[in-house]
């Protein structure tokens, strides 16, 4: 029977699907990838905070630098001037992150979200290039403001908006037709066309892999050809790596295989490192065109962030968490392909890399009811899709390898209860 409470989230939630819906407890306690609730179940955790956890719940090593912040007194809050904090964040970033990889960016908070740092994204490339309309692809999700929303190929989001959007143009993703269809000849064809009714773009953003879309992958040939029509026609190349950066696909940033580089990328989730709220734009330094206070907001420098943030980085680097990712992510994909060979009819597809996979369902519907089914069995996954299709295995990139077993066993029994 449900907790008091519960009915009163019932009594405020409106119709709109909502996690609280979804996995009906009361948690109280998490360590790493493991939720614990009021009466004591313990949950693995295959959600992450939609991407925000890729360190782990509570990760004693950045728990500990925010807890030394506070009791220093540390400045929390401080918008746009310099702290300490903030001035180790970008040290760090940039020795850490940026410099190992030939890059170059000035780095801009944009405000607590990913959303914040997509709209920042697109006003500076529109800035930059006089130009308004912006390429986004079928099935992208860039977040929930108007600017970012228009962006956001999913039409039931987007009928949320409740007033007209545009200033973008949608063209096929990779794959969208097939694997035989290369839709970048179509986005060059298209753009060289005067007939094609596309106003010439100020950029051209895309996700290296939809995490909300369903996890299409692009292949790394067609980031590439992306990236050289936009050279061709000097249209700005905008990567969103909010939820597959900061490790989440193997690489610090999803685009590193590819070998692609970005005029702009937008972080966020887990560069905050401790779910806390944070967010960044990456812009090359030939782009950056503010004028001081032209995108402001007073979340935009959130010092608590910065500490978490910078500790994050750290961790990164000394506990090689990439090799770490590699190895689960084959655990997971031994996985993925042995339940599609047992449950042949009801599982289309396996999709993604790194630690965010998930199985293709031919009823859409079942990927909610293994969903339900799992939670049942103390695992928390949520999916994904434009018809929710697609079932998403996302644990902290930390997850201990023991733990990734028992929670693939218990998906297992899931399925096994669901299709068996
Ligand atoms: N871009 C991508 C690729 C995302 O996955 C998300 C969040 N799911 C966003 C942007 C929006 O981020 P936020 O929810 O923090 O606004």
């Amino acid at each position: 029977s449900l907790m008091p409470v519960l009915d009163v989230f019932d009594k405020m939630e409106s119709e709109v699907r909502s996690y609280c819906r979804s996995f009906k407890t009361v948690f109280t306690k998490a360590s790493n990838a493991w939720l614990w609730d009021r009466s004591g179940n313990g949950y693995i955790d295959f959600f992450a905070g939609a991407g925000a956890l890729n360190y782990g719940h509570n990760n004693p090593r950045i728990r500990t630098k925010l807890i030394d912040y506070l009791l220093q007194d540390g400045v929390t809050h401080s918008l746009d001037m310099a702290t300490e904090a903030k001035e180790s964040f970008l040290l760090r970033f940039h020795d850490i992150i940026l410099k190992p990889r030939g890059l170059e960016y000035k780095v801009m908070f944009p405000g607590p979200t990913g959303t914040n740092a997509v709209e920042s994204a697109l006003k500076i490339a529109r800035k930059v290039t006089g130009r308004t309309n912006v390429i986004c692809f079928t099935n992208a999700f860039h977040g929930m403001s108007l600017g970012s929303l228009a962006a956001t190929g999913n039409s039931f989001k987007r009928k949320g908006a409740g007033v007209a959007l545009g200033g973008t143009t949608f063209l096929p993703y990779d794959k969208y037709f097939g694997p035989l269809i290369d839709t970048t000849v179509m986005l060059e064809r298209l753009l060289q066309d005067p007939g094609s009714g596309i106003d010439h773009p100020a950029a051209i953003m895309l996700e290296t892999l939809q995490g909300e879309g369903g996890l299409n992958e692009a292949s790394a040939k067609w980031l590439r050809q992306v990236e050289a029509i936009c050279r061709e026609h000097a249209i700005l190349l905008i990567v969103d790596d909010v939820q597959m950066g900061c490790g989440r696909t193997g690489t610090f940033f999803s685009f590193e295989e590819a070998g692609i580089r970005p005029d702009i990328v937008c972080l966020s989730k887990s560069i905050g490192g401790y779910g806390l709220p944070m967010a960044l734009t990456l812009i090359k330094p030939e782009h950056d065109v503010w004028n001081p206070g032209e995108h402001n907001g007073t979340f935009r420098g959130n010092n608590l962030g910065f500490v978490a943030a910078t500790e994050a980085l750290e961790f990164w680097r000394t506990t090689e968490l990439e090799r770490a990712v590699t190895a689960k992510s084959h655990t997971i994909t031994r996985f993925l392909h042995r339940m599609a060979a047992a449950y042949p009819k009801a599982i289309a597809e396996v999709r993604g890399k790194g630690l965010i996979q998930g199985l293709v369902f031919r009823d859409a519907s079942q990927a909610s009811a293994l969903s339900k089914a799992a939670f049942e069995r103390g695992v928390i996954l949520e999916t994904s899709g434009p018809r929710d299709e697609v079932a998403k295995l996302m644990p902290p990139l930390t997850i201990e390898e023991d733990v990734l077993a028992k929670g693939l066993e218990r998906i297992e029994a899931a399925l096994q209860s669901l299709l068996g």
